[in-house]
């Protein structure tokens, strides 16, 4: 009897209890990448041990009406999105920003940071940004000079990448609370490496990033990856990894969505850094 309960118990005692779970609205419908199956993982991660419920707001395809998409931001703590496409309608960017603004939460995953690019509002939210035509004129870059995230207003695309390939996470806020307790450094599974990101980078606290090795085509810096952007009353939570099935099926981006979810809709993060996060040495792919 003993013998079975025991591990029984310590697992129960070991997952975060919740109070209630977080209501996530997860964004999608267009999207240069595989989003159909993203999707579905993503919400598995966000509702795993009771963190969230997750409804989804999928958009008409590419080259379709958008002007009937306006989901009900504001019934839920946090608009999640995996959306890479067309501009929303006039009344949906304004109850968008309105959301975020008045206080609410908005996580922004990989191509996510890819929208908008003619939408400032969204830019503001995001930080940085890449592709559909981002430049100088979109903002600086934020490179880590001497120690500290500097505004780079050098003349350049913005949003590039390499090849795909593992790559070593590094924490560049520990004590903020989505970071706080998670290794310094940790492996991520292959992923795209976003590099040259720029945007208008105002109330941005980089969280993590990684160095991109020109030897993979990249651009020879340490690249702003996790971060956390504060707009008016509301809290963003950007995440640029996540390309595909392979990075998102992976414990440390898991991890840092779950918690950069919560803290974007309470501005708190309670759970714990779960025992198989990954090290500096090993992967740690979810099944
Ligand atoms: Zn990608």
């Amino acid at each position: 009897m003993k013998s079975l309960l025991t591990p029984l118990l310590l697992a129960a005692l070991s997952a975060t209890v919740y109070a209630a779970p977080l209501k996530v609205l997860i964004v999608d419908g267009q999207n240069n990448h595989a989003w159909a199956q993203t999707t579905p993982e993503l919400k598995k991660i966000l509702e795993e041990n009771g963190l969230a419920t997750v409804d989804v707001a999928t958009a008409p395809a590419k080259g379709q009406d958008l002007n009937g998409f306006e989901p009900n931001f504001f019934a839920y703590q946090v608009v999640v999105s995996n959306y890479n496409g067309a501009l929303w309608s006039d009344k949906t960017r304004s109850e968008f920003e309105k959301y975020v603004s008045n206080g609410g939460g908005f996580v922004s995953v990989h191509a996510a940071n890819n929208s908008f690019p003619e939408w400032l509002a969204y830019n503001e939210m995001i930080g940085l940004g890449g592709w559909g035509g981002r430049s100088e004129k979109s903002g600086p870059y934020l490179r880590l000079r001497e120690g500290k995230w500097t505004a780079d207003t050098t003349v350049g695309r913005g949003g590039s990448h390499g090849a795909q390939h593992e790559f070593t996470i590094e924490v560049q806020a520990p004590k903020h609370p989505i970071m706080a307790g998670l290794p310094p450094k940790w492996k991520h599974s292959k992923d795209e490496l976003y590099d040259r990101l720029r945007g208008p980078a105002q109330n941005v606290t980089v969280l993590a990033s990684a160095f991109s090795d020109a030897a993979t085509k990249g651009s020879g810096e340490n690249e702003p990856l996790l971060f956390a952007i504060d707009y008016g009353k509301g809290r963003v939570f950007h995440t640029a990894l996540g390309h595909g099935l392979e990075a998102i099926k992976d414990v440390g981006f898991a991890t840092t969505l779950q918690r950069g979810t919560e803290w974007a809709a309470t501005g708190k993060v309670t759970q714990k850094v779960p025992a198989n996060f990954p090290t500096e040495a090993a992967l740690s792919p979810r099944p």
